[in-house]
């Protein structure tokens, strides 16, 4: 592996990421890349005892437990940004949760940039019937952090497919 992608994912698993990927963003449509040419994507556990707690709605514990995560991810995607810019790339550490003001048409809740675009560009996983990022060891059970960048990363990983196959359990629970 290129030394820089090493140096990056043991960055990224050394402050908490279970997977760090590589995904080549040239072949987005104009502008939905930022102009970068790639990402670092981070994906973060959510623990599976917060979410064994849930039935059909989010607990008080759960929302608390978002908030520490999407902190735990915006930490993981600062500190890859800037040891990229340190070997002289240009990087964005895209937030991990982020509301833009809204612009007609458009749907406003949107972010930045959809983390989920650059998890399965990495190969990570794939977008589920539910529209949610799924995992290939973890499921749905993450979440993700991406860092734009111009960095000379190797881009191996293929893009994720969809392995829910006739699965339809979130579609008709
Ligand atoms: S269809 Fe099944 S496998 Fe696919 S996202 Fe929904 S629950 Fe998961």
């Amino acid at each position: 592996m290129n030394p820089l992608n090493e140096k990056i994912e043991a960055l990224g698993k050394g402050l908490g990421a279970a997977q760090v990927g590589f995904a080549d963003l040239s072949g987005l449509p104009d502008g939905l890349n930022l102009g970068y040419p790639g990402a670092v994507s981070v994906v973060v556990r959510l623990s599976k005892g917060i979410l064994a707690q849930m039935d059909d709605a989010p607990t008080a514990t759960y929302f608390s437990h978002y908030r520490i995560v999407n902190r735990l991810i915006d930490e993981i995607t600062l500190r890859v940004a800037l040891a990229l810019e340190e070997g002289g790339a240009m990087a964005v550490a895209v937030p991990a949760s982020q509301s833009l003001p809204s612009v007609k048409g458009e749907n406003p809740y949107r972010g930045l940039f959809a983390h989920k675009t650059a998890a399965v560009i990495a190969g990570m996983g794939w977008i589920g019937k539910s529209a949610l990022f799924i995992h290939r060891d973890y499921g749905p059970a993450v979440r993700l952090g991406t860092v734009l960048t111009d960095a000379p990363l190797d881009i191996v990983a293929a893009p994720g497919k969809s392995e829910c196959g006739s699965c339809q359990a979130c579609v008709n629970p």
